[in-house]
């Protein structure tokens, strides 16, 4: 039986449900929430290949007729030009207002299809069917969808909350090692932001979280319930919900200084060392102990990601051109940056005014 999380939006609340095998039962799980009876499912070329036929399937099975518009795989498919391809894929399916737009897939498949689903005919009915670990903990939870702009990461998007998540945690047996650790970084993150005993939780178990079997279920779901937790407290992201970007403001400029190359860093691996580095930041800033930051670093190198910048393959940037990638990514008033710090493990906060020249002689300390 799946696991049932429920995101408290009042009106607009809606169930995640998380558990291995919910491919077959997406239609039943679809058609018993929404009235439509037909279907676009968005999906990339690699997840087509291990999961689409399963889907298609199981939608079939609930009465509900798919229409499959596929994209290639990769970060560069959140852009304008597939955007247009997906709506045009919608409309061209004839769908309704009371139809469905799955969207199967990691990260890039959900931002992507979200947001055609928020613009097509003003808003379509959306569900997730999350296929990558970041997905599940992240991405698929929460209505923030969208594309990048040449002039960034995530410029262009909207909110809309999806109607279902179907987390199906046996699919993930088919994600590459690399993205599933990558994704592994954002489960700890919930930890490590409010979650002690599940930080605690995953240096024990996370050995069978990465197995597969029921603690990985569990993982995914505790990481939801927190996720759903943020979101309901603050959705459009006016205070609370910016702790969920701890391990953020370093990782994105890493991710940055290394062109966003995918075979030197991918996101979740950005996020790893960035989360190590704010442990280590608040611990240089006497907020927390060093026997902290120790911990986070200890278990982020067992499960086999990156903790520290000299684990970036190839030569990065000296530590003034990163704190321009960081103070390029965000508002910064009179040489103070808003960073989330923490006092200790699952004790973060959103710190307003800490002083770019503390951050630069951290970050050539740490280089
Ligand atoms: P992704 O969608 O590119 O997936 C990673 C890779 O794994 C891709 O090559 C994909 O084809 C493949 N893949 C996915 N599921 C698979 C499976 N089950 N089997 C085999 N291969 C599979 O990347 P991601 O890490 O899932 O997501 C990253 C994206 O998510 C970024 O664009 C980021 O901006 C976005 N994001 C959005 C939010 C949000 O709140 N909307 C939050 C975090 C991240
Ligand atoms: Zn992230």
């Amino acid at each position: 039986q799946p696991v049932t999380v429920e995101v408290g939006l009042g009106d607009r609340a809606y169930d995640i449900l998380i558990g291995s095998g919910l491919l077959s039962r997406a239609g039943e799980e679809i058609s018993r929430r929404l009235p439509g009876t037909r279907a676009a499912v968005v999906t990339d070329e690699n997840v087509a290949a291990a999961h689409l036929d399963t889907l298609k399937a199981g939608l079939e099975k609930g009465g509900i007729q798919p229409t499959v518009i596929t994209m290639p795989p990769g970060e560069k498919t959140k852009s304008f030009a597939h955007l247009e391809e997906v709506v045009d894929g919608i409309l061209a399916a004839r769908l309704e207002r009371g139809d469905v737009v799955v969207a199967l897939g990691g990260g890039v498949i959900g931002d992507l299809t979200g947001f055609a689903a928020g613009i097509v005919r003003r808003g379509m009915n959306f569900v997730q069917v999350p296929t990558s670990l970041l997905a599940q903990v992240d991405s698929s939870v929460g209505g923030k969808t969208g594309i990048n702009s040449p002039r960034g990461k995530n410029l262009v998007g909207v909110f809309l909350q999806p109607r279902l998540v179907l987390a199906d945690t046996g699919v993930l047996d088919t994600l590459p090692i690399r993205e599933f650790r990558a994704g592994y970084a954002e489960l700890a993150k919930y930890g490590l932001i409010d979650r002690p005993e599940l930080f605690a939780w995953l240096e024990v178990n996370w050995q069978k979280v990465f197995a597969g079997g029921p603690e990985r279920a569990q993982a995914i779901a505790e990481a939801c319930r927190a996720k759903a937790d943020v979101v309901a407290r603050d959705e459009f992201e006016t205070g609370d919900r910016a702790l969920l970007n701890l391990g953020h403001t370093f990782g994105h400029a890493l991710e940055a200084a290394t062109q966003y190359d995918g075979a030197r860093l991918v996101h979740g691996e950005g996020v790893a060392i960035g989360m190590a580095l704010a442990h280590r930041f608040s611990s240089r800033l006497n907020l927390a102990s060093p026997d902290d930051a120790a911990r986070v670093e200890t278990h982020l190198r067992a499960v086999g990601l990156p903790w520290r910048m000299s684990d970036i393959p190839g030569e990065l940037p000296d530590a003034e051109a990163l704190l321009s990638f960081i103070t390029q990514d965000k508002k910064v008033s009179r040489g103070a940056l808003t960073f989330i710090l923490t006092r200790g493990i699952g004790q973060a906060f959103i710190a307003k005014d800490v002083p770019a020249s503390e951050v630069l002689s951290f970050l050539r300390e740490n280089h």
